[in-house]
Parts: C-alpha cells; sequence; structure tokens
C-alpha cells in the first residue's frame, strides 16, 4: 500500500515524489518514456543546450573585427548533448531511489482512484498525482513535418526550414537555427509573432529577427504540406513556400487519454483537469499538476505544483498563488516577464547598459511596472539574460516591495542587473545613464 502513486515523470511527477519521498512518505512512481518527462528530454533543456550553441558562434561571426572559420559536427554535439541530459536525468533518477521512491517503468492506467495499473502489477494507493503532461498539437493535412522532438535531434542543420506557429517554441528554435546557418521562415495566423506578449517587449525580438534574416509571416494560416523531395507549404493567400524541413509548432494539449482518466469521471477544465487552489482534483485524494492540470505549460509551473500538491498529500495545508509567476522566452533579446501592469511603469534601454553594450547588444529594454503606492506589481523585461533577472522582480512582487527598493539596492557594476535598477530609480527620480 502506497501512500501516494505519482503518473508521469516529468518536472511535475518527479519533483512531487521526491518531495513526498523527502518527507517518508511511501511513493511509486510510473514512467512509460523516460525520466525528466518532455522538458529534460525532449523540451526545455535540448532547446536551451542548441540555443546556447546558436548564441555562442554567432557571438563571435557578429563581433567586430573577428573572422572565424567553424564546423560544428551535430552528430557529435547530439552525443554530447544526450550524454548533458543523460547525467541530468540520471542525477533526478538517484535522487528518486535515495529517498525510497519505487520506479515503475511502463504505461499506467488507472483502474480507480486507490488503484493503478502497470505492467502485470496494480498498486495500491491513498492518494494519486496526475502528471502526465502534453504533446504537441498535430493538424490534418499537415504532413511530413516535424515536432519539437525531432527537431532537437537533428544529424544536420538544415539549409532551409519553415515553422509553422510563431509561439515561444517555434521563434526559440527558430532563432537558433537562423544563427546556425538555416534560412528560417516562420508563419503565424495571428497578427504578431509571440501572441499574448506584450507587444512592448514582442517588437526588439520582431527587429532582431529582421536582422537576422529571418523571414516572418503573420496573419496567414498553412492550409496543407506535400512533400517531394523538399516539402512545400501552402497558404491561405495561395503562396507557397519550400523548404528542406518543416516544423509545427502550434500549441501543445495535456495527456488525458489512454490511461483510464475517464474512470474516475474528475471535472475538467476545457482539455485540462480540473483542479482547486490545492491542486486536487474534483475527486478527493486525487491531485494533477503540470501541463496536464492548466495554462501556462511551464516546468516552474510544474515544480510548483507539485511542492504544494505534495504539502496537501502532508496535511499541510498549502495553496496555489501564481501572483509572481515568471514567463520566458529565450528569444535574441531574451523575453521575461513576471505580475501585471501596474498603473505606472518605468523604462530604461538595453543601449544604455554598459554590461549589454560590452556583450554587443543594444536592443531591448527594462520595464518595471508599480501601483499607485509605489509598490511593484511586476515587470517585462527584453534583454541579454532576462531570465537570470525576472526573479528579482517576482521576488518584489512576492515580498510586497516598493519600486523604490529595487532603485535603492546597490547592483553590482557592470551588470545587465544594474538597467533593473536604473529603471527603478525612475520612481523617485532619474537613472543615473538615461
Ligand atoms: P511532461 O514533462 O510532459 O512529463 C509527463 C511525463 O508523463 C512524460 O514523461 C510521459 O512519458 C509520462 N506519461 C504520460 N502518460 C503516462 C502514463 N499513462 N504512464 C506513465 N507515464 C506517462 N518550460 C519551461 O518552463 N521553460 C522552457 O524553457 C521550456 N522550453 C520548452 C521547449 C520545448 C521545445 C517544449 C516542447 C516545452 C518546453 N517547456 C518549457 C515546457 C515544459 O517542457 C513543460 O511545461 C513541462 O515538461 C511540464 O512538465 P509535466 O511534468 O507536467 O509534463
Amino acid at each position: 500500500m502506497y501512500d501516494a502513486v505519482v503518473l508521469g515523470a516529468g518536472p511535475g511527477g518527479y519533483a512531487a515524489a521526491i518531495r513526498l519521498g523527502q518527507r517518508k512518505k511511501k511513493v511509486a512512481i510510473i514512467e512509460k518514456d523516460k525520466i525528466g518527462g518532455e522538458c529534460l528530454n525532449y523540451g526545455c533543456i535540448p532547446s536551451k543546450a542548441i540555443i546556447e550553441l546558436a548564441n555562442s558562434i554567432n557571438y563571435l561571426k557578429e563581433m567586430p573585427g573577428v573572422s572565424i572559420n567553424y564546423n560544428v559536427d551535430m552528430k557529435k554535439w547530439q552525443e554530447w548533448k544526450w550524454s548533458m541530459i543523460n547525467k541530468l536525468t540520471g542525477g533526478v533518477e538517484l535522487l528518486l531511489k535515495a529517498y525510497g521512491v519505487d520506479i515503475f517503468r511502463g504505461t499506467g492506467y488507472i483502474q480507480d482512484k486507490n488503484h493503478v495499473k502497470v505492467n502485470d502489477k496494480v498498486l495500491e494507493t491513498d492518494s494519486l498525482v496526475i502528471a502526465t503532461g502534453s504533446k504537441p498539437v498535430s493538424i490534418n493535412g499537415i504532413n511530413d513535418v516535424m515536432y519539437n522532438r525531432e527537431v532537437l535531434d537533428l544529424d544536420h542543420i538544415p539549409s532551409s526550414i519553415v515553422i509553422i506557429g510563431g509561439g515561444y517554441i517555434g521563434v526559440e528554435i527558430g532563432i537558433a537555427l537562423a544563427k546556425l546557418g538555416s534560412k528560417v521562415t516562420i508563419v503565424e495566423m495571428m497578427p504578431s509573432i509571440l501572441p499574448g506578449t506584450d507587444n512592448e517587449l514582442v517588437r526588439h525580438v520582431v527587429r532582431r529577427m529582421s536582422q537576422l534574416g529571418i523571414n516572418v509571416i503573420t496573419g496567414r494560416k498553412v492550409l496543407s504540406t506535400a512533400k517531394n523531395g523538399e516539402v512545400t507549404v501552402k497558404l491561405d493567400d495561395g503562396q507557397e513556400l519550400r523548404a528542406e524541413k518543416v516544423l509545427m509548432t502550434v500549441g501543445r494539449i495535456p495527456n488525458t487519454e489512454g490511461f483510464g482518466l475517464e474512470n474516475l469521471k474528475l471535472a475538467m477544465d476545457g482539455r485540462f483537469i480540473k483542479t482547486d487552489s490545492r491542486k486536487m482534483t474534483s475527486v478527493k485524494g486525487v491531485y494533477a499538476i503540470g501541463d496536464v492540470s492548466g495554462q501556462p505549460m511551464l516546468a516552474h509551473k510544474a515544480y510548483y505544483e507539485a511542492d504544494i500538491a505534495a504539502d496537501n498529500i502532508c496535511g499541510i495545508d498549502s495553496e496555489v498563488d501564481y501572483r509572481a509567476m515568471p514567463y520566458v522566452i529565450y528569444s535574441d533579446p531574451e523575453i521575461a516577464y513576471t505580475g501585471v501592469k501596474g498603473a505606472k511603469s518605468t523604462r530604461f534601454p538595453v543601449a544604455a547598459n554598459g554590461r549589454s553594450l560590452t556583450m554587443n547588444e543594444n536592443i531591448g529594454t527594462f520595464n518595471i511596472y508599480y501601483d499607485e503606492k509605489g509598490i511593484v506589481t511586476g515587470a517585462g523585461i527584453a534583454a541579454p539574460h532576462a531570465s537570470e533577472l525576472i526573479s528579482e522582480i517576482s521576488l518584489a512582487v512576492e515580498s510586497g516591495l516598493m519600486a523604490m527598493d529595487i532603485g535603492l539596492t546597490i547592483h553590482p557594476h557592470p551588470t545587465v542587473s544594474e538597467g533593473v535598477k536604473e529603471s527603478a530609480e525612475e520612481v523617485y527620480g532619474k537613472p543615473l545613464h538615461f
């Protein structure tokens, strides 16, 4: 008899299992593919690895006075990438074992809220954590395309690629491939790429993408694809695009089928499993976390929800609070935002930040949002390493800090983080360098 059975070993599932194990609960985790889930194996980690590779090469290519000859052996690089990922996932597996979690390899099937079948074994449990993640959306008539798994596993850089979908995954991979020498076209149905993200931030990325020679087509739908050597992509305005490869990144849907979910008769929220603020579903003792339980589909949201579910399973009353949730797009420049816009906002340009200039970077902005009382409500940053800067603002939102506090805090020089400080200085005066 287990205290908890966790279905799926992605960031949501493995984190919940480790947290429960750390508190001496008897836990089983079931994984049908790889420990680490989509994020560690086919998503966050490999996509950031190829972005790092592309950025490193492009950095020197664009540096005035530098000329380089380089050659990327993608087969060797892929071997390195998988060895790096295997170190990470192997570490997670060691942790699971160290905390006494039983690992079952196979597809779990929910018989009822207290019984999950895996292979020929039925595990009995008090609590159940569903962390089955998500998969890419596919569309009828759009064939011969790659999805995230295939594009991140390519053994060569394609000479040309059409990316269907200009959300964060398409934009991140498109920019990386363009820097590695592909001729990249991105087709987005909405009027702008990165729909849902503040245009005040997105416009900096659009400018950079145009510098990198990326062809962005917006407001157009892809009707079909056909392969004849190259792949031809037909758009709704009659345009035909041809490329060596086509990547589909038009969104992801939660994994809710094929594992007996229907036996629980859970309340749903559209395609997602509905949960309350404790991450419990409509059935007592059954929790759902991560991508399967709602937007945003992000790994750090899955980690966070794993903590909340684990707390509640251990009898600690814990509720989600997403107010300070950070969002990051690993574009160029990186975009990161958190919280909400307040009544007021500050702005400081990347072009006035010394450290950014040493990196030959001058595109972007540091915007801090605050309310009438001067309390930080959020921020939007488009800047080098914005992904590393946003946590300062999430902490400020979480702690109810005054925007002034950020401006008055000594930040090390020269750093990109000074852009955040100088932006906040505008609340009570003027930034030093603008
Ligand atoms: P998953 O990671 O999808 O894990 C679910 C696991 O459950 C899988 O391993 C699956 O095999 C297993 N499973 C499913 N059904 C069963 C079953 N019946 N029995 C046994 N096992 C089962 N997020 C970020 O925060 N930052 C990023 O930079 C980022 N980059 C991304 C880049 C790409 C290309 C992609 C595709 C995604 C990216 N994401 C990123 C999103 C991130 O990967 C997901 O939000 C995260 O993986 C969700 O974790 P999860 O545990 O909910 O699900």
